[in-house]
């Protein structure tokens, strides 16, 4: 089962993801995880990718598609993914259609957690305090939400012609959240 969990930076995609690694089995895929792990490694492509993300931009489409692609037929997800804040593009939901369908898989459906801009402003913040995470500050948080704005309209379309396209409330608390999680997940 491979899932996407769609949503604006602060929506809890990866609580989520990792409920859902957790009692499912899928592998949580972040591709902002794996760049910020290039960033600790301070890694030259990680060093070049920290300018980017410190701005609240994306980083080009052929490095996170090349992050993705050493997961999808590996042996971590025998059981399928989660990916938490990828395909971000078109160019990048493309490439996934077609790395999965070359091992047989496929993207069982798309769940675009919403949650209202003052209530992501003020878990940012939270998260800032907690996990020092260097472009969770007001400014590059703005950047990163009207990017958001910008690429939802560009990648939600291709999943909804699909019909792969679901909505959940995600400004319930963690629990209810995971709840119809499951009720989704299980009827997959
Ligand atoms: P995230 O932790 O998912 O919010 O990602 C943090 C930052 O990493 C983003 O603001 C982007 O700069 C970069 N990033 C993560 N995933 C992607 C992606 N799929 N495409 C482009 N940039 C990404």
């Amino acid at each position: 089962m491979n899932i996407i969990l769609f949503g604006p930076p602060g929506a809890g995609k990866g609580t989520q993801a990792k409920i859902l690694e957790e009692e499912y089995g899928l592998k949580q895929l972040s591709t902002g995880d794996m760049l910020r792990a290039e960033i600790s490694g301070e890694t030259d492509l990680g060093l070049e990718m920290k300018v980017i993300m410190d701005q609240g931009k994306l980083v080009p489409d052929e490095i996170v598609i090349r992050m993705i692609r050493a997961y999808v037929d590996s042996e971590v997800c025998s059981k399928g993914a989660v990916f938490d804040g990828f395909p971000r593009t078109q160019a990048q939901a493309q490439a996934l259609d077609a790395m999965l369908a070359e091992c047989g898989k496929k993207i069982d459906k798309v769940i675009e957690l919403q949650v209202d801009d003052t209530a992501l402003i003020s878990r940012i913040q939270k998260r800032a305090k907690e996990e020092g995470r260097s472009d969770d500050n007001v400014e590059a948080f703005k950047v990163r939400l009207d990017a958001y704005r910008n690429y939802s309209a560009e990648v939600l379309p291709y999943y909804k012609e699909k019909g792969l396209h679901t909505q959940l409330d995600g400004m319930q608390d963690i629990e209810s959240v995971s709840e119809a999680l499951r009720a989704i997940v299980s009827d997959l």
